[in-house]
């Protein structure tokens, strides 16, 4: 079944149109890439669907069309957003963001539950679960907002370029708990990334972004198979 399904999205930033027309699907359970080089509209695709900016086309999620409703609209019904730069709340520890993370959530025990399973999935967090989230590592602040986001227990988790800004061997650990997190809980996931090495430990399939449309998609090794792709992406 697919779970979310763009099609033919378009968005401006005021008289500026950003995406010309996207077309995607993420199945359930699956987990889906999208590359492309800077400025393409990767970000803005993803902010096409969690209701932060204005869009045209089709975009639907577990059946229903939630083009233009708001952020916490489109939250509610499970999708948990995690940008780039991470936006986790600095002044606030570690247990704190989590706890804001599950802030819809009324069974206590599970949200316990989930707060020790992030701690498992990233250790790192579990030593620094009384500092101030300004005080963590890149790292360890990309770990909390993924941890964050999980916390609202999201039917479809959206990452930003997990592994922007993090020295390669952070970025490697982020993906492999991710990877992780995938295999055990099965959520879906639609994934931003630049370095499409790393997306590639993750997803199942990608779609590449230039200058505001999908150009072409295809499964993880059709993709790795690809000239193109591999001189754009994969550093060949
Ligand atoms: P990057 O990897 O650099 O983030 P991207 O593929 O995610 O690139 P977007 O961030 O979606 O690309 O940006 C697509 C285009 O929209 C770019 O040309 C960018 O300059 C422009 N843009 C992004 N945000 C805004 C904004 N708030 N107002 C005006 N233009 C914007």
């Amino acid at each position: 079944m697919t779970l979310l399904e763009l099609v033919d999205v378009t968005a401006a930033y005021g008289p500026v149109q950003v995406l010309v027309g996207v077309s995607l699907a993420v199945p359930e359970g699956g987990a889906v890439g999208i590359l492309g080089a800077n400025g393409a509209g990767k970000t803005t695709t993803l902010r096409a669907i969690s209701g932060t900016v204005r869009v045209g086309g089709r975009i639907v999620f577990d059946g229903r069309d939630i083009r233009g409703r708001r952020p916490e609209q489109v939250a509610a019904l499970g999708i948990a957003h995690v940008p780039e730069g991470r936006g986790t709340l600095t002044r606030l520890t570690v247990r704190e963001n989590l706890r804001v993370g599950a802030y819809l959530r009324k069974d206590a025990k599970a949200v316990a539950a989930d707060i020790d399973y992030c701690l498992d999935l990233f250790p790192n967090l579990r030593e620094r679960i009384g500092s101030a989230a300004s005080a963590l590592s890149g790292g360890e602040q990309q770990m909390l907002a993924v941890s964050r986001a999980l916390m609202a227990r999201p039917r479809l988790l959206i990452l930003d370029e997990p592994s922007l800004g993090l020295a390669p061997s952070t970025a490697r650990s982020v993906y492999d708990a991710i990877a992780r997190l995938r295999a055990e809980s099965g959520i879906s996931m639609l994934v931003v990334e630049q370095n499409a090495n790393l997306a590639f430990r993750i997803v199942d399939s990608a779609v590449v972004l230039e200058t505001g449309r999908s150009v072409l998609s295809g499964t993880t090794a059709e993709l790795k198979g690809d000239d193109g792709i591999r001189k754009a992406y994969l550093g060949a």
